[in-house]
C-alpha cells in the first residue's frame, strides 16, 4: 500500500507536540514529481480494480439468482439472452422478459454493481482518512470513474443500457434520482477527495488522482482488458 505519510524514519513520540509535529507535516510536505507519479501509477492500477469488483457485484446476483450462464469479462458482465430480456423490459413485454429471468431479480443484480461501487467510494475517502492510505483514496476515484460517462449518456437521452436505466427499468425506481445518486457519488469522490489532501499539495495530488484514474480506463478498457479478459 503506497502512503502519503510522513517520513518513518523520524522519532515518534506520544505526545501532544508529536501529533502537531505530523500535522505540520503534512500541510509543508513537499509532494515530488517522483510522488506524482507514483499516485499516477496507483490511481491507473485502481480501475481495473473497481471496474471488476462493480462486474463481481452483479456476476454475484447472476449466480445467486441462477440466471443462465453468467460470464465476467474485462469492462461488463453478462448472462445468456440478456440483451433479449432488457429488449423485451424496454419494449414493455414484462411476461417475454420474465420468461428469461426474474425482472425483480435482473433489477437487483443492476443494483448490487451499483452499490459495490458506492461503497467503494465510502470506504475509499473513510481509509484514507484514518490510515492515510493514498491506494484506498486512488481506488475511491476509480470507483468513480464510471459516473462521468453515465451523466453524459443522460444529458443526450442515451442511457437506456446503463446499470441506472436497468434499475429504474426493473425495479420501478425514478430513472432521474439513480442519475441525481451518480452525481452526489461523483461529487463526493472528487470533492471529497480534495477536501481531505493535505491541504498544501491537494491539487496537485487530485490532478495526479484523475489523471492516473483517466490513464488506467484508457489503457484498462482499450488495452489490457481485452487481452486478459474478453
Ligand atoms: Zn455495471
Amino acid at each position: 500500500m503506497y502512503q502519503l505519510g510522513r517520513d518513518s524514519s523520524q522519532p515518534k513520540e506520544n505526545t501532544v507536540d508529536a501529533a502537531a509535529d505530523v500535522l505540520a507535516d503534512e500541510v509543508q510536505q513537499v509532494v515530488t514529481v517522483k510522488k506524482l507519479a507514483v499516485v499516477v501509477v496507483v490511481a491507473a492500477a485502481m480501475i481495473p480494480v473497481a471496474v471488476l469488483s462493480h462486474e463481481l457485484g452483479h456476476l454475484s446476483g447472476y449466480f445467486a439468482f441462477g440466471f443462465p450462464s453468467p460470464v465476467l469479462h474485462y469492462g461488463s458482465s453478462s448472462f445468456e439472452g440478456e440483451s433479449e430480456f432488457w429488449g423485451a423490459l424496454r419494449d414493455g413485454d414484462t411476461a417475454a422478459a420474465n420468461a428469461r429471468v426474474d425482472v425483480r431479480a435482473a433489477g437487483l443484480c443492476a443494483a448490487f454493481g451499483l452499490l459495490v461501487s458506492y461503497i467503494t467510494i465510502g470506504l475509499g475517502l473513510l481509509a484514507f482518512r484514518r490510515f492515510g492510505d493514498m491506494s484506498a483514496l486512488c481506488l475511491a476515484v476509480a470507483a468513480a470513474a464510471r459516473f462521468p460517462l453515465i451523466l453524459v449518456l443522460a444529458l443526450l437521452g442515451r442511457a437506456e443500457h446503463t446499470d441506472e436505466a436497468h434499475v429504474a427499468q426493473a425495479l420501478g425506481l425514478p430513472f432521474l434520482a439513480l442519475v441525481m445518486l451518480a452525481v452526489a457519488a461523483l461529487c463526493l469522490a472528487t470533492i471529497g477527495s480534495y477536501r481531505i489532501l493535505p491541504a498544501a499539495n491537494r491539487g496537485k495530488l487530485l490532478a495526479a488522482i484523475l489523471v492516473g484514474a483517466a490513464i488506467g480506463t484508457i489503457t484498462w478498457l482499450g488495452l489490457v482488458g481485452p487481452l486478459v479478459l474478453p
